[in-house]
Formats: C-alpha cells, structure tokens, sequence
C-alpha cells in the first residue's frame, strides 16, 4: 500500500486541479493520497469525482494555517465534518487574511516593479485561496524572475523587506477546533527550519494535550537527523508519524509518493476520522 497523505491542487497554490492530483497519484503508483489545500475544503467534491475514474482512494482533509507565538505553522487535519462551524469559521477568517496580505506585498512589490493585484488575480481561478505562489506566477508572468523556487528565494522570501505575513488562529485553538469538526490532527512538517524558526518540543506536548494526533516526521524539508528527532519525539509522546510529499504539481520539486505513511497510521486517522475516507 502505497499511502501519500499530503498534497496541493488549483483550489490552493498547486498548479494542478484536483481531479489531475489523483490522475496523477494513479501514475505515480499511489493507492491512497490525501488533498490538503491550505485552507479549504474546496477541492473535496472534484477529488472526490475522481475516485472511481482514478481508482485512487481519497482523503480528505486540509493543511490549516496556525501561529505559535508569532511563528507560522502548518496543521493538517484529515477526514473532518466540512460543514462544522468550529473549523469552518477559523478558516474562512484565515482566507481573508490572506487575500489582504496578498494585496500588501503586491503594494510593496509595485514600488520597484511593474506588477498589480490585476497580474495576480490573472494567474489564479475565482475562488482560490491566495498565497505567495500566485504572486510568484504573476512575477514569472511578468519576466521578474524565472520560477517560483527563485521568487521563493528572493522576493518573496521571509527576510525580504516585501515579505508580509498573515493573521492565523493559535495552534492550541486549531487542534481543538479540528478534533471537534471530527477531524484528526497532525503537525506538518514540524522541523522544516528552512521556512523560519520551529517550534520547540515543549509547543508539541501542550499540541498533544490538546488533541494532536500525529506528526509528519518524513518530508522533504527534514533531513535524517530531523526525522530520527522527530520519529523518537512522536515515539516518546505516544503520537502517529506520517510520511508526505507536499506535492503542489509544477510548482514546487517534490514529486508524488517520495515520501509515504504506513498502512496502520492510515488506520488510526481513519478510525478516529468523522468523514469516511472514499474508495473505488
Ligand atoms: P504562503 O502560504 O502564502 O505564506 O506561501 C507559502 C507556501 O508556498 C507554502 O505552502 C509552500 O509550500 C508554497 N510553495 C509553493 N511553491 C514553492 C516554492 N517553489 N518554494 C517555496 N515554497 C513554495
Ligand atoms: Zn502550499
Ligand atoms: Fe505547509
Ligand atoms: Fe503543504
């Protein structure tokens, strides 16, 4: 069983629809993946379409943007009631804290380069939730820089004097939020130090107390050290380690199943999951 439980469509900052995540799942030999927009559940019903087309069975969840005091983090949750208030409203409010971010870069962007919310809106479907990665297609668009890895390493990083970050929920709130929309939680990508600074253990156990389920210990963006750390750490917390890509289609390196979580982890989230995981 090949398991992938973290990746990105057009409802987000993929490059792909979220029917073409799961045709492209089938061709990487998945049989389970999960779609994880920042955000939204807006991919849910397509993926969902895509199943018995695809024969890849689906999970739905979402990867929700959380701070701890002051750091961004990122939450996923698997298999929660959609229509829940107690998540639903935490995310909807995230959304608009990003479409004005978005418009505060792009304002500072202007100052020294030709580029408008119009060049942003342009690259993107109505609907989608905002994030760097479309004002970095607009730059790409615009003949600024080459891709999104270099706007990501220049313009848009988190040191740049464009950079402007975004309200989100506390952390805490977020994994009880999750658990009572039926969701389980599990920390992404918990020591990708590359992003800007990571939470200390001492954050983790008060997440676990809260109700976090899990923590992505196999991810790109941990190198071995990171995975032992955090393998030992969910180990010692009686947590799940899961297994991702993040893939987000052309936009980012990570490809499909580099990374996978073990059939029993798959399990444990279903059980405890309110929304069933769809298959073939
Ligand atoms: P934001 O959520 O607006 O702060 O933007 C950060 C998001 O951009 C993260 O979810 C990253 O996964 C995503 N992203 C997409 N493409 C890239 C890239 N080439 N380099 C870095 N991050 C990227
Ligand atoms: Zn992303
Ligand atoms: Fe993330
Ligand atoms: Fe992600």
């Amino acid at each position: 069983m090949r398991i992938d439980l973290h990746t990105h469509s057009t409802v987000s900052d993929g490059t792909e629809p979220p029917a073409r995540v799961l045709a492209a799942a089938a061709e990487a030999g998945l049989d389970v993946v999960a779609l994880t927009d920042h955000d939204t559940t807006a991919g849910w019903a397509e993926a969902a379409d895509a199943v018995p087309v695809t024969g890849v069975a689906l999970v739905r969840g979402t990867e929700v943007s959380a701070l701890v005091g002051g750091v961004s983090v990122h939450l996923l949750s698997y298999l929660q009631d959609p229509e829940h208030p107690a998540l639903a409203t935490l995310i909807a409010r995230t959304r608009e804290a990003r479409q004005h971010r978005g418009r505060e870069i792009v304002e500072r962007l202007a100052v020294d380069y030709p580029i408008t919310w119009a060049d942003v809106a342009a690259v993107q479907q109505p609907g989608t939730v905002v994030g760097r990665p479309h004002i970095a297609d607009a730059l790409v668009v615009l003949g600024v820089v080459p891709d999104r890895s270099a706007a990501f390493d220049g313009l848009l990083a988190g040191r740049s004097r464009y950079y402007v970050p975004y309200y989100a929920p506390e952390a805490v709130d977020v994994v009880q939020a999750i658990r009572a929309a039926g969701g389980v939680p599990v920390f992404a990508h918990p020591g990708a130090d590359g992003r800007g600074r990571v939470v200390p253990d001492r954050v983790i156990e008060d997440l676990v107390e809260a109700g976090l389920a899990g923590l992505e210990v196999d991810h790109r963006d941990h190198d071995a050290a990171q995975r032992a750390r955090l393998g030992e750490l969910a180990r010692r917390l009686g947590v799940l380690a899961t297994g991702s890509s993040d893939y987000h289609g052309a936009g980012k390196p990570n490809r499909l199943g580099e990374n996978l979580t073990a059939p029993e982890v798959l399990g444990r989230i279903e059980s405890e999951g309110r929304t069933p995981v769809v298959r073939a």
